[in-house]
């Protein structure tokens, strides 16, 4: 196991940077990543009978049932593919029962490390409240943060929007379901003693240079 890439998952409140920087961390560690979030939006745009199931509570910030959650995220853990020399799951789990059944993915094999991200809320009131995204290929702006021509993704070139679940309604939605049914996951993996916390306020090099050091030091302790 010591030359496989890291098995993370990545907590946090919505707007604390998880989809940045976990795609970073897979850039850097050379691992896939999975986010739930992105794979129901693709389903929603390809109009998938998954997506068609799942449109209505994305857009009012509810959680997908369990059971549709699974089956989607099952798929990517097939045996001989592409997770099985590392991940990190940027969104999954979000519920104690879909960490509980990960665990019974996992089949045995431990996690390294749970990064949760620690923003105030204040601060992800503020980064969500201007927060715009490519629809294309999902990189993240802020309207103080704009793209360099008018709202044209500088990545890929296209459409920069607001996501539809970042309007206030469904902000508070999101952030009170991720207090209720996420929160409890962290005790869940303290018990297993495999949490840390990471400060996430400040330039996003500074944040991904402390992620770095937490799993750089967990695969050490290997
Ligand atoms: P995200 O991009 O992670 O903020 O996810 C966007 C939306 O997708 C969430 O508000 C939920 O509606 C849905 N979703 C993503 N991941 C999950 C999950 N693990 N369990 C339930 N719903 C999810």
């Amino acid at each position: 196991m010591a030359d496989q890439g890291p098995r993370l998952v990545l907590l946090g409140r919505q707007g604390a940077g998880k989809g940045t920087q976990s795609v970073r961390l897979s850039d850097h560690y050379g691992v896939e990543r999975v986010s739930t979030g992105e794979l129901f939006r693709a389903a929603v745009a390809a109009g998938t009978p998954t997506g068609r199931t799942v449109a209505e509570y994305l857009d009012s910030g509810e959680l997908v049932p369990d059971e549709i959650v699974l089956r989607v995220v099952d798929e990517q853990f097939r045996p001989g593919g592409p997770l099985e020399r590392g991940f990190i799951l940027d969104g999954f789990p979000r519920t104690v029962r879909q960490a509980e059944e990960l665990d019974v993915v996992l089949d045995g094999q431990p996690l390294d490390l749970v990064l949760n991200l620690d923003v105030p809320m204040e601060e992800v009131l503020h980064r969500l409240a201007g927060r715009r995204v490519c629809e294309t290929c999902g990189a993240p702006y802020h309207v103080n943060l704009p793209p360099k021509q008018n709202w044209t993704c500088d990545l890929c070139g296209g459409k920069v929007t607001q996501r539809p679940d970042d309007t206030e309604e469904a902000v508070s939605r999101r952030l009170e379901l991720y207090e209720e049914l996420t929160v409890p996951i962290i005790g869940y993996y303290r018990a297993l003693g495999r949490v840390v916390v990471i400060d996430a306020v400040g330039p996003g090099d500074e944040v991904f240079a402390r992620l770095q050091a937490a799993v750089d030091a967990a695969l050490a302790a290997r």
